[in-house]
């Protein structure tokens, strides 16, 4: 896209994001937690050498990953409860943190990259604990159980004193950095991150039009990525199709899409979010 082609205005573009991040988390906010249980429920049924059933969790795991292999993490960007959660609590930190004048504690640049491997042995663990049966066993523990508990408005948190503190822990990193959970330890996140996500909807950037020494959208980007270049196929798991890159760019340079296919057009956000829902509720949600 060049300069002269029209953009949806960058504040426009925010608030889009946030109303669709508000609808998402007040009218289906299990997505995330529904797609997790699927991962449990099909290592558990292969740790029990019974048939995989295509219950509703797999249904939805399933659903999320074809719609993410189309349309890249739209999901974890726009849609997600726990990421939502994260953005929220992460823009009150810091709007406490102007109003005290005080500067946001950052996490060491030097430590993001090797921690974010840390989502995968997660995973891992988490694979391995289901297939061997000890984590059904585990009741209790789990951050996002009790934080779907506390969305339903149950407060009946006997025997989840550890998934309790693990959320406080999550939510207080989620705080100091943007998107700490989904960036370091989510194991969903390391699904996503691992699909061949075709690369029809990916963010690139135009270096030919891109102003000299600029780095604006690397420094905006809360996973620390380097656009790639227009006209190349790479797409990286990371990316959240936040868009920040896109909405901070002051020549346009940054864009999703291929060719005349643009994907950062406010239509396209709202057909996309559209087509998740669709896809969410059609899968059972
Ligand atoms: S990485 Fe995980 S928590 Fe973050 S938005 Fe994606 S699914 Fe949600
Ligand atoms: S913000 Fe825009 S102009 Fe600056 S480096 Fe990124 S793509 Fe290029
Ligand atoms: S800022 Fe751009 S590159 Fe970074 S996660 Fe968001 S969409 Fe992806």
């Amino acid at each position: 896209m060049n300069s002269h082609q029209k953009r949806t205005p960058p504040k426009m573009d925010m608030y889009l994001r946030a109303g669709i991040q508000l609808l998402f988390f007040l009218f289906l906010p299990s997505a995330f937690t529904t797609a997790f249980s699927g991962i449990q429920s099909v290592f558990t049924q292969l740790g029990n050498s019974s048939p995989v059933v295509c219950s509703a969790f797999v249904t939805v795991l399933l659903a999320l990953c074809a719609y993410t292999i189309i349309f890249g993490r739209f999901f974890c960007g726009y849609a997600c409860a726990f990421g939502t959660l994260g953005d929220a609590v992460h823009s009150l930190y810091l709007l406490i943190c102007k109003k005290r004048k005080k500067k946001p504690v950052q996490l060491k640049k030097s430590w993001r990259k090797p921690l974010s491997f840390l989502k995968y042995l997660i995973l891992t663990v988490i694979v391995l604990l289901c297939f061997s049966g000890v984590y059904a066993n585990m009741k209790g523990w789990n951050p996002w159980d009790v934080f779907s508990m506390l969305r339903a408005s149950n407060l009946k948190l006997s025997g989840y004193g550890l998934g309790c503190i693990l959320l406080v822990l999550i939510l207080m990193g989620m705080a100091v950095c943007e998107r700490f959970f989904c960036r370091f330890l989510c194991p969903m996140g390391a699904v996503f991150a691992l699909l061949p996500v075709l690369p029809l909807f990916s963010v690139r950037r135009n270096r030919s039009s891109c102003i000299k020494r600029c780095s604006a959208c690397e420094r905006i980007c809360p996973a620390d990525l380097s656009l790639p270049d227009t006209g190349s196929g790479i797409v990286n798991g990371d990316c959240f199709q936040c868009q920040k890159c896109i909405r901070i760019c002051p020549k346009s340079s940054a864009q999703s899409g291929r060719g005349k296919l643009r994907g950062n057009e406010m239509w396209f956000t709202l057909l996309r979010a559209a087509i998740l829902a669709i896809t969410l509720i059609l899968a059972g949600i």
